[in-house]
């Protein structure tokens, strides 16, 4: 198999060793303290391949890939920005730092979508940990191991599960209870594995957690997901690392046994295909047949530009990759700087996919991943002269709800489902009276 002799491993590159990167002693002092101060509340991680391939830091600080993986100052309020900075001029002691950092975190919303309460499935009476059920078909599985990733987003939606406080992690050590959870539940046919990124593990890891799916009696399983960012953020994991051989055999067994294997690619932005090595980490994992789909969410600084996704979709089919969701980022962590309204997404998302060909229009988008299921923004109609969005449950707690059209008063300051309101004088959605938790 193909080896790259020059490749280096994977190293991460945190807040504490920053200082080895030539292009961060480069920055402005201001763009330098930016760094410190707002990674002291929010997870910062990156490595060399993203820092020397994906930025353009004659673009620093508008360049995209900067603004995915960098801290920028605008995550923060500029209250709580000052309550860190000044803490930090002043040497305060680290705990002090920790508990100022913690109590900014708790009012960023760690966990959306009820991810905590509504979709922890039980077995045997007691919940099962690591495990999120919210749709009959599918099961998240979220292995302990693979709860980080090659690099952060920084507008990470799952930024709790990095920052080491044990209640707000989501994790299972092994795959018992998901292998006995889904033996009591033949309507399960996906499994997705997520994280963090599972690609993160070494395969040796990623074997123990998925091999037990080939059981006999777990055949109702029949696709198996990867989600994952390695593509981008780490392609390597499929090419040059010293198990990406041992990886690429390990989907070929589930393939060979009858299993279809879904890569999951977190692409947010063109250039993240753009680089010899991304092309063949792709080329490699559909040559032994996985597929691969590609989704993110819709991120202001970073992707909020139709010909930015018309680019990264007409590269992904290209290179044989289905576009699959764009995503409306999620209310959690620093949104505020993040969020693009629902209106404007809108707009983007049809400018994008009036500009590519029909292999590139299996997207859908905008789409939100809510409390009560995945809805798709269709669009702005009229209805009695009145503008109104028109939505489209995706997938809903209550299946009956998938596919029935509804209506939401056109707002153009709205950035989620929560925001929106019904039309003609209706009081509640359909879908209110079932999910009393709709607005968690
Ligand atoms: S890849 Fe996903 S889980 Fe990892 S930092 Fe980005 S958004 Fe978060």
């Amino acid at each position: 198999m193909h080896q790259n002799e020059h490749s280096p491993p994977y190293q991460p590159i945190v807040r504490s060793n920053i200082d080895q990167l030539p292009q961060y002693h480069a920055l402005s002092p201001e763009q330098r303290q930016q760094i410190k101060v707002v990674s002291a509340v929010f997870p910062f991680r990156t490595n060399r391949y993203v820092v020397d391939h994906l930025i353009d830091w004659a673009d620093v600080p508008h360049d995209p890939m900067y603004q995915l993986t960098f801290p920028q100052q605008g995550m923060l309020s500029a209250h709580d920005y000052e309550t860190i900075a000044r803490l930090l001029r002043q040497n305060a002691p680290r705990d002090a730092v920790q508990q100022a950092a913690h109590e900014i975190r708790m009012r960023h919303n760690p966990h959306p979508a009820g991810q905590m309460t509504y979709n922890v499935p039980n077995l045997d009476g007691e919940p099962l940990p690591g495990l999120q059920h919210k749709y009959p078909e599918t099961v998240l599985f979220f292995p302990s191991k693979g709860q980080t990733c090659h690099a952060y987003c920084s507008y990470c939606f799952r930024w709790a599960q990095f920052i080491g406080v044990q209640d707000l992690r989501f994790a299972a050590k092994e795959s018992d209870g998901l292998v006995r959870y889904l033996r009591q539940h033949p309507e399960v046919t996906d499994v997705l594995f997520t994280g963090g990124d599972p690609a993160i593990m070494k395969t040796s890891a990623l074997r123990q957690y998925i091999e037990p799916l080939l059981a006999p009696e777990l055949d109702h399983v029949q696709s198996i997901r990867i989600g994952t960012k390695s593509l981008a953020y780490w392609p390597q994991r499929f090419v040059t690392d010293d198990d990406a051989d041992d990886l690429l055999h390990l989907f070929e067994e589930l393939i060979a046994a009858g299993r279809h294997v879904a890569i999951m690619g977190h692409y947010s932005h063109p250039r993240e295909l753009s680089t010899p090595v991304a092309e063949e980490a792709v080329r490699r994992l559909r040559d032994v047949g996985c597929e691969i789909r590609m989704q993110a969410p819709i991120i202001r600084h970073v992707n909020d530009d139709p010909h930015a996704w018309a680019s990264l979709w007409r590269r992904g089919v290209r290179l044989g990759l289905v576009p699959y969701y764009m995503f409306v980022s999620r209310d959690t962590g620093p949104k505020n700087y993040f969020e693009v309204p629902l209106a404007e997404s809108v707009k983007i998302f049809r400018k994008a996919y009036s500009q590519v060909s029909g292999l590139a229009r299996t997207v859908r988008g905008p789409v939100m991943s809510a409390t009560p299921g995945k809805v798709l923004i269709n669009g702005v109609a009229h209805i009695d002269s009145q503008p109104v969005f028109v939505l489209t449950f995706l997938q809903g707690r209550d299946p009956a709800w998938v596919g029935r059209p509804f209506f939401a008063r056109y707002d153009p300051e709205a950035t989620w489902l929560f925001d929106l309101q019904p039309t003609h004088g209706t009081k509640e959605f359909f879908f209110d009276a079932s999910t009393e938790y709709v607005s968690a």
